[in-house]
């Protein structure tokens, strides 16, 4: 086991406890030039998380593995941070209700080999 792992475990703990005090909310966050994945707003005590950014900068990666099979992993992950910094907000809202919109939910695991991600 990792060193340092018993630290995580009770730091993991406690972040559990604070999850139970729920005031999670998911919303659509706005910051002009930036893609904003979460935020704790510190008057309201909420966490609010868009899930929107984090998703479409995954599938904008896969799909350059799809199309572009013979790229390396490293090529791949610099041309997707350089499509996420060229995104405006609304783009980000598009491609995240194209994925909502087709992707297939598959209640199935499915083993990941490491040439894949
Ligand atoms: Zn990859």
């Amino acid at each position: 086991m990792a060193v340092g792992s018993a630290e995580a475990r009770a730091r993991l703990a406690l972040l559990a406890e604070e999850l139970k005090r729920g005031r999670i909310v998911e919303a659509r966050l706005v910051e002009p030039g930036y893609h904003v994945h979460g935020l704790c707003d510190r008057e309201t005590d909420a966490i609010i998380i868009d899930p929107a950014p984090a998703t479409v900068s995954t599938l904008l990666h896969e799909l350059l593995h799809r199309r572009f099979p013979r790229w390396g992993e490293r090529r791949v992950a610099q041309e997707e941070r350089r499509l996420m910094r060229y995104l405006s907000d609304d783009e980000i809202r598009w491609w995240y209700g194209q994925y909502l919109r087709r992707r297939k939910r598959q209640r199935r695991p499915v083993a990941v080999r490491h040439s894949e991600e």
